[in-house]
């Protein structure tokens, strides 16, 4: 209950947070060592000269997840007597942003983590940043370039897997070896039945984009025998879907790779010997209990893997693979904040200061719902409150047909909805959830729009595409219970960049007065995907960055980016500065009459435009 009142469970910290963060005196902080409060972290920024939107990313949470993954499955392995070995890969596609990547490198060594890389691009990174004895996979579509590459990181010293898509890319493999001493692992997607749930579950499947069949399996097997290249098969790969919402999916997937596995090894394919599940493995995004994301816990996954391997490769007799694994979202979405300021509050005037009466001949009902305000109270039964809440919907309902009629004017109108919205609010204070039927659609009358400095296209992109939610929380303020049902707007001009109120996940944001303060929220768990998926709708690009460590003293920002600066925004997408200062400095020159003193100064303000984010900058009416 105590916690209940500091915001905890409104906030569903319990489905999401893992104890990442913590609610204490009314603040997020970071649970670690000192626990910085988040508010405290954009105050140090804001002295660097970084404004909100600011990306936040902690390190210690991305070597929390990859700890988390060896343990779990050390321990799966220990209890199972298991014979082979785990391994994880990051699959670049995931983050590949350094900000991420030279941080997730940092912890990689300890635990021998590789990566994963799909594309040139990604696997030029992967050659470049990994540490040689960890290895690299490589999945994707490739080109005969993407193969050398492969070959040229396995002269290097580097154990690469090339996993194939196609007999054509195996063709390649064999062709492009001819000029090479050393010669990378080979292995061969595999296209299940199986497939996940969810939003992602397109990835696998038998009509998938990607793997093999099992008639180009068997046709890979007599191209791979007859060539001699058998020796170098070395690992089965299968991807069965992003945030894997249902443990039953990894059960089937795992029992048919594991036959195919074995069928694989009596075929002869003699050095066989590892198993790569590909990545799946879910986060908990939801708030609330009707969001939970997915029905197994990581210890679930990793001892059902472990177990499933074993039972199938035991059954046939034979070694117990590798097991790899490229778990991406898992790795790192929870390293990421992105924390921004509430612009604007949009239905505030919904007040009684904003309540203009007039004089006299005040329409009938504005009298009747003043009366109902006055009446409405907690000494009143259950009943009589509802009586007097149908009375007032049918009388706001009213108001739309008598303004167009003309009986009301502007004043009535606003009036009436101010009154309205009144009533509403005190009956919802004074009745709970259960006495009232209808409390989720009044939360939705007298629900605010949060006008909030940050593009949904660049910093929640799934949201957008795929309707994936991500917690959103004010960052302080929560020793005070949030009673105004939020909907979010951004500040694109795209009306698709809102998040809508949801009675079913409802989220509460606090009434504030923003002419003094500033009043910032987090959109947490914004570490996987987002970052390389967000876009330039209206060219609001990458936020500002920070890499925040935390110790027992304190925290350090040890490195920032701020924001891209209008020129540089515009010179990205084909304009020079000099080709829009001389076609501003043309416009100026023609303005008349101006003195030459003028003219300066103009050019000293646009100047100052061009070095400003895209952003809105209001956080110095607040400083
Ligand atoms: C995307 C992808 C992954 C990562 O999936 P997560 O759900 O982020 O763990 C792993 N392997 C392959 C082949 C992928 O395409």
């Amino acid at each position: 209950m105590e916690q209940e009142e500091k915001g905890y469970f409104e906030y569903g910290f319990q489905y999401w947070s893992r104890n990442n963060f913590i609610v204490e005196d009314g603040v997020i902080k970071v649970n670690r060592a000192s626990k910085p409060s988040l508010l405290e972290i954009v105050q140090k920024a804001k002295e660097f000269g970084i404004e909100t939107p600011i990306l936040i990313r902690f390190p210690h949470l991305i070597d929390r997840q990859m700890n988390k993954i060896y343990t779990t499955f050390q321990k799966a392995i220990e209890k199972e007597k298991y014979q082979g070995r785990f391994q994880a890969v990051f699959p670049l596609k995931v983050n590949q942003y350094s900000g991420f990547l030279n941080e997730f490198l940092r912890y990689a060594p300890k635990y021998g983590y590789g990566l994963e890389a799909g594309s040139k691009a990604e696997l030029l990174l992967a050659i470049s940043m990994n540490s040689h004895k960890a290895p690299i996979t490589v999945n994707g579509f490739k080109d005969r370039e993407m193969i050398e590459l492969g070959f040229l990181a396995t002269q290097m010293g580097h154990n690469v897997t090339l996993i194939i898509e196609s007999l054509s890319e195996l063709k390649d493999i064999i062709t492009i070896s001819k000029r090479f001493p050393k010669i990378p692992n080979i292995g061969i997607r595999i296209r299940l039945y199986s497939y996940g749930s969810g939003t992602w579950a397109k990835s696998g499947g038998i009509d998938s984009k990607f793997g093999l069949t099992a008639t180009e399996i068997i046709q890979a097997l007599r191209l791979l025998k007859q060539e001699n290249y058998i020796t170098f098969f070395k690992m089965l790969h299968f991807h069965i879907g992003s945030q894997i919402a249902s443990i039953y999916t990894v059960q089937k997937a795992l029992r048919e790779a594991g036959q195919i596995y074995g069928e694989l090894k009596k075929m002869g394919a003699k050095y066989l010997n590892k198993i790569n599940i590909g990545g799946g493995l879910g986060v908990d995004y939801g708030q609330h209990k009707s969001r939970i994301d997915r029905n197994y816990t990581t210890e679930e996954f990793a001892s059902t893997v472990v177990k499933i391997i074993k039972e199938v490769t035991d059954e046939k007799g034979i070694e117990n693979p590798s097991i790899y694994a490229e778990f991406g979202r898992f790795v790192s979405a929870n390293h990421a904040v992105l924390i921004t300021s509430v612009l604007e509050l949009y239905t505030q005037d919904y007040r009684e200061n904003h309540l203009f009466l007039k004089e006299r001949n005040n329409p009938q009902v504005i009298r009747i719902l003043k009366e109902i305000y006055k009446k409405v109270d907690s000494q009143l039964d259950e009943d009589e409150i509802l009586e007097l809440l149908h009375e007032t919907i049918q009388h706001v309902d009213s108001i739309e047909t008598l303004f167009r009629l003309g009986y009301l004017d502007l004043q009535d109108r606003a009036n009436i909805e101010i009154l309205g919205q009144m009533i509403i609010k005190k009956i919802l204070s004074i009745l709970d959830k259960n006495e009232l039927v209808e409390h989720d659609s009044l939360l939705h009358k007298i629900e605010e729009r949060y006008l909030i400095n940050f593009s949904i296209f660049q910093s929640i992109p799934d949201f957008w595409g795929l309707g994936q939610t991500f917690p959103i929380i004010p960052i302080h303020h929560l020793d005070k219970k949030a009673v105004r049902p939020a909907s979010i707007w951004d500040i694109t001009c795209d009306s698709d960049g809102e998040i809508e109120f949801d009675e079913k996940a409802p989220l509460f944001l606090h009434d504030i007065d923003l002419t003094t303060k500033p009043y910032y929220i987090g959109f947490f768990m914004v570490g996987a995907y987002q970052d390389t998926l967000g876009m330039r709708h209206n060219l609001f690009d990458r936020p500002s960055e920070i890499i925040v460590d935390v110790d027992e003293v304190g925290f350090s920002i040890r490195d920032s980016k701020v924001s891209k600066s209008l020129t540089d925004i515009l010179s990205e997408i084909g304009y020079s500065y000099d080709e829009i200062y001389n076609k501003l400095r043309e416009q100026i020159n023609n303005i008349s009459p101006l003195s030459s003193q003028d003219r300066d100064n103009i050019f000293l303000c646009i100047k100052k435009y061009f070095n400003m984010t895209n952003y809105l900058n209001r956080d110095e009416v607040w400083d």
